[in-house]
């Protein structure tokens, strides 16, 4: 133990910063705890022997059992391999958390700024069972008993928080709220000053920071400057989410969950809910969380119909504005959706509140959707470098309906922290660590439970031990030249001259995609105008038909598809006929089965696997 602390007031401010439910009282009870130890947030290897020596609870003991088993593995070189890093992490949402947990369990000095004053998001996250055997090694059960518990694969975006903040701050993590990211403060050469970022409040210490790694984990809206994003349109996508109040009656414990999954399939259901009540839904999921949490997505004139939207306009935007939105009715719809979906078993639907205090129900667009260009680019002024890296949703936008972003968030996350390692490791060049994190954002937007690694337990920072189709070299370091940006011309011209030496290593057909949808359809519109019983309108229309995707492989390799031979009506049936030909034949790993492929609305991952099929045979000769 060390000297002159208080460890008997260390362990019972642990119990109730373990208990602690809410972002106040957890900061709070761990104020408490650190203080008794005379210790403050600082690199892991500074903080949490100190820590891990004063408590001595089986219950901390058998937390801290779980942390010591994570730090211990070989890649993070026990808290060495980043020691003279310094990550800045903006946003303490999932995402900025998980990323955040990584660089410390590297050894870098990390500190995470949130703008929020707490966690109110009662909106349920699902999680992949990867994202699962995730929490449970970093101890979510010990800080949440029910996590996860028996067939449940969901939790509140609150709860989330809660977890990752409690074990953020254990291993050292200095954690800064109610303070907002603005930009980047340039170096100042004069007075030996790096890189630092200015803040509201702008008088406070964090201004003082100086770092070499900033993190955007800041959520869709994404302040970190200097990424540009490309947009994927789908076909008109309006989703509804509704929080009620769970108050753990015995009747509601009998109410059974919808998973979205399965539920999409249920055709007879949408017609016999439009019948009874008019609302017209295309899908809608439950999960009994902290809250009765419903996620639909409605169509239009159903909203119109029954008085949700007030004015039909073919502008999104002014569509949705609050202005032509009636709240009553769209707290009635929502009622009504949740009451019929339950078949009328929730007894008194009470809405819970929202972050501010009003009936927790909202309407969003997901018509449109972004992706950033780039996870990753290095910034250099006067010698000081700068790595700047995306995650969550601020790289890449989820279709919550389908209950994605956590899950490719947290990948994300992971592929950050090994981006920092190899930044930190200093043993590649700068061109060498985004390189590396192009390729492989490259895989992000296809991966599905399915095509993920099974073995979860072994997952770590290193791609290989996650995506099973890995190729760290799609993207070259001289191809990634334009994603760094410096005052030094000496400098990349250095990196730029030593990848120009190495010419025969550019792959023949993979380039980083910018190809937006119009480019695709136009593509396989050409290629195919030959075929005249293939009609290609928009993004639908290319899997809904289930002989586009095979009549395209037979235009450029016939030896590997008998297009006549495809006779099938059944598009599912016919989509996993190509979608086998390109895992196998071709490479190109797939994002769903035949059948998901028809009826999804998640138009990201659609056009990023079209764009994956455009890569692959652009520039061939038909
Ligand atoms: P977020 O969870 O968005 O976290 C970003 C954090 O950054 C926030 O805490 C924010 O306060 C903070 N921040 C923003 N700007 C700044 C700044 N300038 N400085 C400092 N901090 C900043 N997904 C689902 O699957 N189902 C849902 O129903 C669902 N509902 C959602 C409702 C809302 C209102 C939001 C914002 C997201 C929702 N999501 C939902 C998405 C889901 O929350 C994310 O995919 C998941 O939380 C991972 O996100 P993240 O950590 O990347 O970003």
């Amino acid at each position: 133990q060390v000297a002159g602390v208080d460890a008997a007031h260390a362990n019972e401010y642990f119990e109730l910063f373990v208990n602690a439910t809410s972002m106040k009282h957890i900061l709070g009870y761990y104020r408490g705890l650190v203080d008794s130890l005379h210790l403050r947030p600082n690199v892991f290897n500074q903080f949490y022997p100190k820590l891990r020596a004063n408590l001595t609870s089986w219950r901390a003991k058998a937390l801290l059992k779980k942390f010591d088993s994570r730090a211990a593995h070989k890649c993070y070189l026990k808290g060495k391999v980043a020691a003279n890093t310094r990550v800045l992490v903006i946003g303490g949402g999932p995402c900025g958390m998980r990323t955040a947990i990584e660089a410390q369990l590297l050894g870098a000095k990390v500190v995470v700024v949130e703008k929020r004053d707490r966690f109110s998001r009662n909106n349920v996250l699902h999680l992949w069972p990867f994202v699962i055997e995730d929490l449970r090694m970093l101890g979510a059960k010990k800080f949440f008993g029910k996590f996860c518990a028996g067939a449940i694969d969901h939790i509140s975006i609150r709860q989330l928080q809660c977890i990752l903040l409690k074990v953020a701050l254990l291993l050292g993590i200095e954690v800064h709220t109610e303070l907002s990211f603005e930009n980047l403060v340039e170096p100042d050469p004069d007075k030996k000053i790096g890189w630092r970022a200015a803040f509201k409040p702008s008088n406070h210490p964090v201004s003082q920071y100086e770092f070499d790694v900033v993190i955007g984990a800041d959520g869709k809206r994404n302040t970190l400057q200097g990424f540009s994003r490309k947009e994927f349109r789908g076909k008109l996508a309006i989703a509804i989410t509704a929080n009620f109040i769970n108050k753990k009656t015995e009747a509601e414990a009998c109410v059974e969950e919808i998973s979205g999954v399965a539920f999409i399939f249920n055709q007879k259901f949408f017609k016999d809910l439009q019948e009874a009540t008019k609302i017209d839904l295309e899908n809608i999921v439950y999960y009994k969380d902290d809250t009765h949490y419903f996620v639909m997505t409605a169509k239009k004139h159903s909203l119109i119909q029954k008085g949700v939207i007030k004015q039909d306009f073919s502008d999104t935007e002014r569509l949705l504005a609050p202005e032509n939105v009636d709240k009553e009715a769209l707290q009635n719809y929502a009622i009504e959706a949740a009451n019929f979906s339950t078949n009328y078993q929730m007894p008194n639907l009470d809405f819970a509140v929202n972050h501010y205090g009003q009936p927790d129900v909202a309407m969003f667009d997901f018509t449109s959707m972004y992706a950033a260009e780039n996870a990753s680019k290095v910034v250099e002024r006067h010698g000081c470098r700068l790595l700047k890296i995306l995650v969550g949703d601020s790289l890449l936008e989820p279709f919550w309906p389908t209950g994605s972003g956590c899950a490719r968030g947290f990948l994300s996350a992971l592929d950050a922290a090994w981006a920092i390692r190899s930044w930190s490791m200093g043993t590649a060049s700068p061109l060498d660590t985004i390189a590396e994190r192009e390729s492989i954002y490259r895989l992000l937007a296809q991966t599905t439970p399915d095509n993920l690694n099974k073995d979860w337990k072994s997952y770590t920072l290193d791609p290989v031990t996650r995506y099973p189709n890995l190729n760290r070299a799609v993207v070259l370091p001289h191809q990634v030249v334009c994603l760094y940006d410096t005052d030094n011309p000496a400098s990349i011209e250095r990196m730029k001259r030593s990848y120009n030496e190495k010419p025969n290593e550019i792959p023949k057909k993979r380039r980083r995609g910018n190809v937006d949808n119009e480019v695709l359809l136009n593509w396989l519109k050409d290629q195919l105008k030959d075929k005249e019983e293939i009609c290609i309108t928009d993004m639908d229309s290319v899997f809904k038909d289930g002989k586009v995707l095979c009549a395209i492989i037979h235009h450029y390799r016939p030896d590997l598809l008998d297009y006549s031979a495809i006779n099938s009506n059944d598009s599912a049936v016919n989509n996993q006929i190509a979608i086998d030909v390109l895992e196998k034949d071709l490479c190109v790993p797939p994002v769903m089965t035949g059948s998901e492929l028809t009826i999804t609305e998640d138009y990201l991952t659609l056009a990023t696997y079209l764009t994956e099929i455009y890569d692959c045979f652009r520039g061939e000769i038909p």
